[in-house]
């Protein structure tokens, strides 16, 4: 008989595990309190991301210091009670963000990232979801010559170590690809490779539509309690007891805290994030998928308006929202682009699933046999689910894994 597995949140990467486990034949129920996709796989920008082979790092150079420091950035926002209760976290990251341990650490990244692209488009063609993607990469614009050189020279290494392709645009080439844009920017890098979700929630509702139709059961209900049952795992949610041999975790930037309940601390801290969506004034059109690097933000021409998604605000995940980072993020998108009024009753808030040495947990529950870790995705967590899915499955069925996982076991903390 088939064995049973039970995939415990339907964000993008436990749709994905759900869906390659019953691939491989196992018999798999996914549950979350919400409809699948709905919280942080919904709200993000919706660039599956391969030009993203390096980790966003902790800012450890002085100038960004002493620049966010006030707290009234764009691109990094903070709350004092939510540096405080992630204190040991946070210093890590910033240990692991200095350049020789960052150096190991991001082969080790870009071997997830440099096959995400290739496992979503095999979900797409599954799901029939050609028509949520575009296929025309993104732009990153550049306000000064001095970071945009530095970029370009960053690009250049990229391509040659993990063959990321990029074409660089001058002010005029930038232009004709973006008319609407204000005058005066140095400068763009096109990322070519990328992919972009018109609406990200949709992209991993059709997985899980997929999923359900080839026989996988989606229970929509909170998740009460998580325990083990004999050899295995009892799962209850929504009133119902379900026995399982397997469990696969995947409950985003909840994880921590049903994993403390098993007595197993993984040490996650989140970076907030916000999102609106506008219109456009006098017929202006973003043609692109657009990221104001300098200032850090990006705005995405997707099916609901054009989406406005700030940077981080490390916080604590349960603290009440503060707009203040999206109203100046605002500000200044409307001095790049004549962006209309907002379409949104109130700003979307989300927050990613962080590690201090910025990989994802994927693999094996350290003493806790049958249960299953996939979370931790951070900033790229839209791009690495379905990587995410593939491997786990592998691991799970005791093949060799096409990555060696080492490097994304809990066991490393
Ligand atoms: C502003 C912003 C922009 C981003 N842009 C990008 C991008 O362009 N590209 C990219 O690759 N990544 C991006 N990300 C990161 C990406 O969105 C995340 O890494 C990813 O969505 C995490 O997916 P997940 O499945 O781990 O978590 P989630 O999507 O949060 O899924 C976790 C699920 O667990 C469920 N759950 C939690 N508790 C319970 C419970 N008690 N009972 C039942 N269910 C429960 C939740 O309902 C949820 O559905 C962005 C993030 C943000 C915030």
């Amino acid at each position: 008989m088939a064995k049973h597995t039970v995939v415990l949140g339907a964000g993008m990467v436990g749709v994905c595990a759900a869906w390659h486990l019953l691939r491989r034949g196992h018999r798999v129920t996914l549950v979350d309190r919400n409809a699948p996709g709905r919280e942080t796989s919904f709200g993000n920008a919706g660039i599956i991301q391969r030009e993203a082979v390096r980790p966003y790092r902790f800012p450890r150079d002085l100038a960004t210091l002493t620049r966010v420091l006030p707290n009234r950035a764009v691109d990094i926002r903070y709350q004092p009670s939510g540096m405080a209760r992630a204190a040991l976290p946070l210093f890590q990251y910033w240990r692991n963000s200095a350049p020789e341990r960052y150096a190991r650490i991001v082969p080790e990244y870009a071997a997830l990232i440099t096959r995400a692209r290739d496992a979503h488009a095999e979900m797409i063609d599954a799901a029939g979801a050609g028509d949520l993607i575009r296929q025309d990469g993104y732009l990153e614009v550049f306000r000064t010559a001095a970071a945009f050189d530095a970029e370009c020279r960053q690009a250049r290494q990229d391509a040659d170590e993990y063959d990321v392709t990029h074409r660089v645009l001058d002010h005029a080439a930038l232009a004709e690809e973006e008319p609407d844009l204000a005058s005066g920017l140095a400068g763009a890098l096109h990322w070519t490779q990328p992919w972009t979700a018109t609406d990200p929630g949709a992209l991993v509702a059709a997985y899980a539509e997929d999923f359900q139709q080839r026989g996988g059961r989606f229970i929509q209900a909170p998740l009460e309690t998580l325990s083990r049952d004999g050899s295995g795992w009892q799962v209850m949610a929504g009133g119902e007891t379900i026995r399982a041999q397997q469990v696969v975790l995947a409950l985003g930037p909840w994880s921590a805290q049903w994993l403390d309940q098993q007595g197993l601390h993984v040490p996650l801290f989140v970076k907030r994030g916000y999102h609106m969506h506008y219109g456009a004034h006098d017929n202006a059109r973003l043609r692109h998928w657009l990221m104001d690097s300098e200032t850090g933000y990006l705005l995405a021409p997707m099916r609901a308006g054009i989406r406005l998604t700030t940077g981080a605000e490390l916080a604590r995940h349960d603290a009440s929202p503060r707009y203040q980072q999206l109203a100046a993020a605002e500000a200044v998108a409307r001095t790049l682009f004549p962006l209309g009024e907002r379409l949104d009753p109130q700003p979307w808030m989300g927050a990613r699933p962080c590690t201090p040495d910025m990989k994802p947990v994927i693999g094996p529950a350290p003493g806790l046999p049958g249960l299953w870790l996939a979370f931790g995705h951070g900033h790229q967590g839209f791009t690495m689910g379905p990587i995410t899915g593939k491997l786990l499955g592998q691991m799970m069925d005791g093949e060799p894994a096409e990555v060696d996982m080492a490097p994304y076991r809990a066991d490393r903390f």
